[in-house]
């Protein structure tokens, strides 16, 4: 019975081919999980599987990682023991595509972790409390997607910390770039945020009534234009527990009312018609159709009603000695009210995970170890999004490259083993094209972001095309080289990555990264007398006199990357690559051309090839004569003397080449898997 190999350092030939096919077969006999060396590869079974219950919790705790068949448990206890028995802080990134598993994946590790650590009181506390923040932001940063019903629209990073004990003591969460535009638009089929459709079909009837809402979601615009505007079952019962929940982080009833208030303006203002009108004075604007809907929101923010409406259909422009009222258009209009929805959303909801963290920060002092888990996401258009998540990824596989061979660097030279010079790609240098302080695209971005005059995003094309036109990784459909390529569109440029090439459509580039919302909306959000829009506009407070302009998404995003990377170099990696099977959700289907694509995408031929540059396979010198000293008659049945000794007496006798075998410290390193294969082959003979 064939299981492929469970660590593909041990597949022979390597190459992408034999990686699928050795996937494949276990993914046909539900193995989902394989190694590469301590990396994790695991692929979305889609259905329930009998591998997660406390039993297995069991086998796998404080167990060798080879000794029983690879699992996420395993990793996780690796990662845990290290942390608690050897004082090493740990991470655990997981990636992978939408729908691959990596929200899952997650969930299970901090199960494995709250299940094998201590108990009492106030740890327990803590566990809930960690356990609990998840469905509080699955509900306002899920959403329903082509590619998962369940689809993660933001990236989380979620740090936990322990005692000496090893008992969780507290954690951090921090949040990644949601995806906003959902708030105001999706594409056919796909649904706004779960939280909408939870609280219209879980709320009670006089807490609606209270938010002004109607149960129908197909009364809000934003849940009907394209959306699938039906609630599922699952929502009703979803509102109880994400209420639940966010009592359990910390939220009081207040802090609950505020919070489903400006979910519920969020979807009042999206309902508001605008519509186009001349004005006597022959001038364009445009007046609001609903007033009721108008007003129920100003009730709603505890503002005044003339204010908000003023706000959305006039621009005030400030000169040194006069104030200048304009009308916006109408197209103009639409655009601030679905921007300041957008802002509204995403500020609530940076607010909410600031607000879990005040729940479950660490209270007790002293030092701490800690453990995070990455859970980061890819996005499916080409446009700015996907760009700067791709950066992202660009920078974590920097950071895998540089510590996994680092760490391989590490163990040769702690046993005494000649290191040898491994060929790998450096991807430093699309880093660099991305990143570079003064001259990568972010900064050229921010650049013509800033820049007065008239920019667009074809002129940030036209800057990009002229600074890059020679760089390897860099083609545009106007430089030199590309000229002939009509698989560039115009309006696009691509990167070379190191996982492949990308086509970026630059359409909404300059809008996206200016991230701008007129200051007569911030302003009155902030004069708003709801508890929380004074908190989540800052920059509409009146009295401020500096005028700072807010720094760009780019500019924001890069800073938190940076943070990130920083914080991961201190830390321990651990690696999640999940992979999903098709595109239909399906279980038992396997579609070799996704999976191939997802194969180059996390880079796992190369990651075989640097785990495997040196030596294929290494263990104990005790380990491995326990397993193979029934090969040679000296060593057999008893052997007393040192075990390296042992070790070097058997491949002597058994006369396998030289070169095959390294002798460390503590380890003996096989470089080829043929070698260990025949050994195995041996041992079945006998
Ligand atoms: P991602 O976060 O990578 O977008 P998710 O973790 O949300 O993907 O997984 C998508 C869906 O796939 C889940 O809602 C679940 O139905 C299914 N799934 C993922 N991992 C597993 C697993 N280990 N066992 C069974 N089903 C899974
Ligand atoms: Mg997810």
């Amino acid at each position: 019975m064939d299981d492929g190999v469970s660590d593909m350092c041990l597949l022979e030939p390597v190459s992408v081919d034999s990686i699928i096919k050795n996937i494949r077969v276990r993914f046909g006999k539900d193995l989902i999980y394989t190694y590469i060396g301590n990396v994790v590869i695991s692929i979305n079974p889609y259905k329930f599987l009998p591998i997660y219950t406390r039993d297995v919790i069991f086998q796998y705790r404080s167990r060798n990682i080879y000794e029983i068949p690879p699992h996420i448990y395993a990793i996780s206890d690796e990662a845990y023991r290290s942390m608690r028995d050897r004082n090493l802080d740990q991470c655990v990134i997981i990636s992978g595509e939408s729908g691959a598993g990596k929200t899952e994946a997650s969930k299970l590790i901090m199960q494995y972790i709250a299940a094998v650590s201590g108990k009492g009181r106030e740890v327990d506390e803590v566990k809930e409390q960690l356990l609990q923040s998840n469905p509080v932001l699955e509900a306002f940063g899920n959403a329903k997607t082509h590619r998962n019903d369940n689809s993660s629209r933001f990236g989380k990073y979620m740090d936990i910390e322990f005692d000496f004990k090893g008992d969780p003591v507290g954690g951090v969460i921090t949040n990644y770039l949601l995806e906003k535009s959902r708030v105001a638009r999706q594409s056919d089929g796909e649904r706004n945020f779960h939280i909408f459709y939870q609280i219209l079909s879980g709320a009670g009837t006089s807490f609606l009534k209270s938010l002004k809402l109607q149960r129908n979601p197909a009364h809000y615009h934003y849940l009907s234009s394209n959306s699938m505007t039906e609630c599922l079952l699952t929502d009703k019962e979803n509102f109880e527990i994400t209420r639940k929940a966010m009592t359990t982080v910390g939220f009081n009833v207040n802090d609950i009312m505020s919070v489903f208030q400006l979910v519920a303006v969020v979807l009042k203002l999206g309902n508001l018609k605008l519509q186009h009108h001349t004005k006597i004075d022959g001038n364009e604007g445009c007046i609001i159709q609903k007033e009721e809907e108008l007003q129920e929101c100003a009730e709603l923010l505890k503002c005044s009603c003339d204010r908000l409406k003023a706000a959305l259909t006039q621009r005030t422009v400030e000169t040194s000695s006069e104030k200048i009222r304009t009308d916006l258009s109408c197209t103009e209009a639409i655009y601030a009210r679905d921007a300041l929805c957008k802002a509204i959303y995403s500020r609530l909801f940076t607010w909410i995970v600031e607000k879990i963290n005040d729940g479950i920060r660490t209270k007790r002092r002293g030092k701490k170890k800690s453990m995070g888990v990455l859970d980061i996401y890819g996005f499916e258009n080409n446009g700015f999004e996907q760009f700067i998540i791709n950066y992202c990824n660009e920078k974590l596989q920097q950071l895998f490259i540089e510590l996994t061979l680092k760490e391989e660097q590490e163990e040769y030279i702690k046993e005494g083993i000649e290191w040898i010079q491994v060929q790998y790609f450096n991807n430093a240098v699309i880093c660099s094209l991305i990143e570079n302080h003064s001259q990568g695209i972010l900064s050229l971005l921010d650049e013509e972001c800033l820049r007065p005059g008239t920019v667009s995003d074809s002129t940030f094309l036209a800057k990009l095309n002229t600074n890059f036109a020679n760089h390897d990784h860099y083609e545009a459909r106007n430089c030199k080289k590309n000229q002939n390529d009509r698989s560039l569109p115009f309006d696009a440029f691509r990167l070379r990555h190191y996982a492949g090439n990308v086509t970026y459509y630059v359409d909404g580039f300059l809008e996206k990264n200016n991230d701008l919302l007129f200051r007569d909306l911030s302003k009155t959000m902030w004069l708003c007398k709801h508890p929380l829009t004074p908190i989540l506009f800052p920059e509409g407070d009146p009295y401020k006199t500096s005028m700072r302009r807010p720094p760009t998404t780019s500019s924001q995003f890069k800073a938190s990357i940076n943070a990130l990377v920083k914080d991961l170099q201190t830390k321990v990696p651990n690696y999640i690559r999940c992979i999903k099977p098709n595109d239909e959700k399906k279980s038992d289907v396997f579609d070799e051309s996704l999976v191939r694509h997802q194969v180059n995408y996390l880079g796992l031929l190369e990651n075989v090839q640097v785990k495997r540059a040196g030596y294929a396979f290494r263990q104990s010198y005790t380990q491995f004569l326990l397993r193979f000293k029934m090969l040679c008659p000296e060593l057999w049945p008893t052997y007393n003397g040192k075990m390296e000794i042992g070790v070097r007496k058997l491949f002597s006798y058994l006369q396998f080449p030289e070169e095959e075998v390294a002798y460390g410290k503590t380890k003996v390193f096989i470089r080829n898997p043929s070698t260990l294969f025949s050994l195995e082959d041996l041992r079945a003979k006998k």
